[in-house]
């Protein structure tokens, strides 16, 4: 596309050195510093067209959107990976989220507006989806222009080998996942294998994958798709992209999402400083990344002012897709919440549990790390951080069908050390229509 070639894109240190290096380059890190790189956007470009200009052109795709407009990352093409052919694109119609009003949880909370973003309602089922278009796009490219990748591989905590094995069975590229074993949901294994994915069972935590990746993609023909990767912040970047627009080019008072290995709270933090810098919004939110207490490394971290951080071992929590206890984007999120007078919140397996369970009874079906956010908004609420005339954006990052089995045990009360208020059973009667008047009608005088 004509349209596209003035635009530039390319990477640079994350922390500063010097250089830039094309994105076709096989590059994670910094080959001055080692830091992590992030891709950089000549804004010169960007700005010769108005912030009016872009707004009326995101919507107008938003509204037709044939190929590549169908999706909410390609969109915003020009913002995320300009020089791609379109011919390269590999997309499964990621993105356009709902932006969902929840009223029943607004007023559990005690804040005037509570919205959850449903980034699980894709493809695969969770927000990877949307960095995984751009990086798997990028390597499609690459393979076109002769670049001899052979396969692409991840460390996952499960939502991230699901996305890659999707986008890499879609191009026709080989894709290798290392998962801990037994340390997944079963939908989230299922994934993989179902798109033909090497899947390799390592009998190892999330931190154990993470470091024998790094180690095998240091071999240029086989393509690291974790979040080290810049190219996937390009496209989580979106999901601010789409708050705003869904808002009317406004922002809400707070943005609430939870962290594991910390690239999303960056990714979104960078977008709502692009739609910043370039006019399209006059402020920006503030940012809550919530972590699960038995995961907390950045909550500790910031209760120490963000002075030192030292990772520790993650322990077992129901939040299993942020299981992470030395997460790879620490240093892009602890800038991004300073930038954006941010805060890191909390939440313990009873409160996330609850907070799931209480979205659920909203009319949501909720994943367990979407409870982490919840959990924690309610608790910077209760405390007085966020107030009631406050408007809450919670990033509902995978759908609740991706764990039916803490959710069947939740509602079956077999979760240690968690009391179910809100657990419900199925109850066994005759088939008779007097014995379900009866169990309605029992229902009924339950809830006076
Ligand atoms: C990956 C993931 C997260 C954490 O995102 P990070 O970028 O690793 O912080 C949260 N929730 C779900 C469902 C995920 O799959
Ligand atoms: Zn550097």
């Amino acid at each position: 596309m004509a349209i596209a070639s003035e635009f530039r894109a390319v990477f640079r240190c994350f922390h500063g050195c010097p250089g830039e290096y094309p994105l076709d380059d096989i590059l994670y890190t910094c080959p001055m510093c080692g830091g992590l790189l992030e891709v950089y956007h000549d804004p010169a470009p960007l700005r010769r067209i108005s912030a009016d200009v872009w707004k009326q052109r995101f919507e107008a795709r938003m509204a037709r959107g044939p190929f590549p407009y169908f999706s909410g990352v390609w969109c915003h093409k020009e913002w995320v990976l300009p020089a791609v052919d379109d011919a390269n694109i590999v997309s499964l119609g990621e993105g356009r989220n709902p932006l969902v009003p929840a009223p029943q949880l607004s007023r559990q909370f005690g804040v005037a507006q509570v919205w959850l973003k449903l980034c699980g309602n894709s493809a695969t089922g969770s927000f990877k989806d949307l960095g995984m278009t751009v990086l798997v796009s990028q390597v499609n490219q690459m393979r076109a222009n002769g670049t001899p990748i052979r396969a692409v591989a991840c460390a996952s905590t499960g939502d991230t080998s699901a996305a890659l094995a999707a986008y890499c069975a879609a191009a026709g590229i080989p894709a290798v996942v290392l998962l801990p074993e037994n340390k997944i949901s079963a939908a989230q294994l299922l994934q993989p294998l179902a798109h033909g994915a090497l899947t390799l069972a390592l009998q190892t935590d999330f931190d154990g994958c993470m470091a024998v990746v790094k180690e095998l993609t240091r071999r240029p023909e086989i393509y690291l798709a974790n979040s080290m990767n810049s190219l996937r912040i390009e496209g989580q970047k979106t999901i601010a992209f789409e708050i705003a627009g869904q808002l009317g080019w406004q922002v809400p008072d707070w943005v609430a999402v939870p962290g594991g290995n910390l690239g999303n709270v960056s990714a979104i933090g960078k977008g709502f400083e692009m739609l910043h810098d370039l006019g399209l919004i006059d402020r920006l939110p503030r940012l809550i990344c919530a972590q699960a207490e038995r995961a907390n490394p950045l909550y500790e971290s910031y209760l120490r002012g963000f002075d030192a951080f030292e990772p520790k071992p993650a322990q077992p929590t129901l939040a299993s897709a942020i299981q992470i206890g030395n997460p790879v984007s620490v240093h892009k999120a602890i800038r991004t919440l300073q930038r954006f007078n941010g805060a890191v919140e909390q939440a313990s397996e009873e409160e996330l549990a609850h907070a799931m369970a209480q979205a659920d009874r909203a009319g949501l079906f909720v994943c367990p790390h979407t409870g982490v956010a919840l959990a924690a908004v309610e608790k910077l609420a209760r405390r007085g951080e966020i107030r009631p005339e406050d408007s809450v954006v919670v990033i509902s990052t995978a759908h609740g069908l991706k764990f039916p089995e803490t959710k069947q045990r939740y509602h079956s009360q077999e979760l240690a050390g968690i009391t179910p208020r809100l657990a419900n059973q199925p109850i066994s009667i005759t088939a008779s229509v007097d014995a379900v008047l009866q169990a309605v009608e029992e229902r009924a005088l339950m809830k006076k």
